[in-house]
């Protein structure tokens, strides 16, 4: 399996860290090494002194494709979660400003996190989702999925241009404004609409 990240999909988020909003979607990746296994600790990474918790929606693919058309892109995922998308925003900012790639600051050990996911119907799919990130059971970030620059289905279809989609694969759809810092002790709490579906402590 692999995981698919989408970089500035929600215009507040992108103005809070300085970036225009794409005309494409910024697509990164995270090797499977990155997932955290359910019910384990986030150790907090010893490179790094400034880690973010950016919550997004995230898409569980359910068929395989490439070249994928946007009509038909809701046949090729099935399920919804929230998960965070942990990054290690000063080894980020080295690295954007000396033009070089994302994967130290992105793509360690256990830094895609994700909730339990929750079945969807094709009905479903053409719903809104609001989602929301609990630190310490105060609310630090809450989005929509209608304020995403590229919808899903978009999503999908343009990910699928560059790179094959294989049952099992996840997409990590963006991360609305709100994000911040989170350190030793904290503990996190992601919801899809009113429902907890990720809860982790960050040792
Ligand atoms: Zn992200």
């Amino acid at each position: 399996m692999k995981i698919i990240c989408i970089g500035r999909n929600y215009a507040e988020h992108a103005k809070e860290l300085g970036n225009e909003i794409p005309d494409e979607p910024v697509i990164f990746m995270k090797p499977k090494s990155a997932l955290l296994q359910p019910h384990t600790p986030f150790y907090y990474p010893e490179f790094t002194n400034e880690l973010n918790s950016e919550c997004e929606l995230v898409l569980r693919v359910c068929k395989n494709g490439k070249y994928i058309n946007e009509r038909n892109a809701s046949n090729y995922y099935n399920g919804i979660t929230v998960g965070i998308d942990f990054t290690a925003r000063d080894l980020q900012n080295i690295a954007k400003e000396k033009g070089l790639p994302w994967e130290k600051a992105k793509a360690f050990d256990n830094s895609a996190a994700i909730g339990k996911f929750l079945d969807l119907t094709p009905d479903q799919k053409k719903a809104n989702f609001t989602f929301k990130l609990l630190v310490n059971n105060q609310e630090m970030q809450r989005g929509n999925s209608a304020d995403m620059v590229f919808k899903f289905d978009n999503l999908v279809a343009q990910i699928s241009n560059y790179f094959s989609l294989n049952i099992g694969d996840i997409i990590f759809t963006g991360t609305p404004a709100g994000v911040g810092e989170c350190v030793v002790g904290d503990e996190l709490e992601a919801f899809l609409g009113n429902q907890s579906l990720l809860k982790l402590d960050i040792k």
